[in-house]
């Protein structure tokens, strides 16, 4: 039987629509992707990870690792692509986990879901669920990365300053005062 991080599919299936408020393909592939990512870790107990997108991947990582944007040791890389990378932030090494088109090719329903081929409308959503729960990891591929100097070691903020204009606190190496103020929030 599949499982996903020692958890079957169905009790996956049921933390994340209590977490993400629906039971998304994206998430369910996401949990393979963990479960994959997971197996095949560099040596070393603590690891942080990389997502790719900002679209629901990050959840499925916060829902089975201890890594969360909250904490830090989750970050978004948005290149808008749907991989994973799980690295020792001390050495670097680490692995990616990749959707692979290829691969895919072989189970059409998540493909045209995945490559945008049907309407919304026109989708079969229990037949794609079923191919996604079916396909397990066989739809993934992984390869080990370096990841650079600038992902690694603990980033410290920097001073903490009062803006002048809102009189709220802001980081000093933001400007003279906090982005807000600058015209950059977006309200
Ligand atoms: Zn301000």
């Amino acid at each position: 039987m599949k499982t996903i991080c020692d958890m079957t599919i169905e009790e996956y299936t049921k933390k994340v629509s209590g977490f993400h408020g629906h039971e998304a393909p994206g998430l369910i592939i996401g949990g393979f992707m963990v479960d994959l990512a997971m197996k095949n870790l560099p040596a070393g107990e603590f690891f942080d990870v990389i997502c790719e997108t900002s679209t629901c991947l990050p959840d499925a990582i916060q829902l089975l690792t201890p890594c969360t944007i909250g904490n830090g040791w989750l970050k978004i890389f948005d290149a808008g692509k749907f991989a994973v990378v799980f690295y020792n932030k001390e050495t670097g090494e680490g692995v990616r986990v990749f959707l692979d088109i290829e691969k895919l090719k072989s189970y059409n329903e998540i493909y045209a879901w995945f490559m945008k081929l049907k309407k919304k409308s026109e989708q079969d959503k229990p037949l794609l669920l079923n191919e996604i729960r079916s396909a397990g990891d066989n739809i993934l591929s992984y390869s080990k990365v370096n990841v650079s100097e600038s992902f690694l070691g603990k980033k410290s903020k920097g001073q903490t300053g009062v803006c002048p204009i809102c009189g709220e606190a802001y980081p000093v190496k933001d400007g003279d005062k906090c982005i807000g103020c600058q015209g950059s929030m977006p309200y």
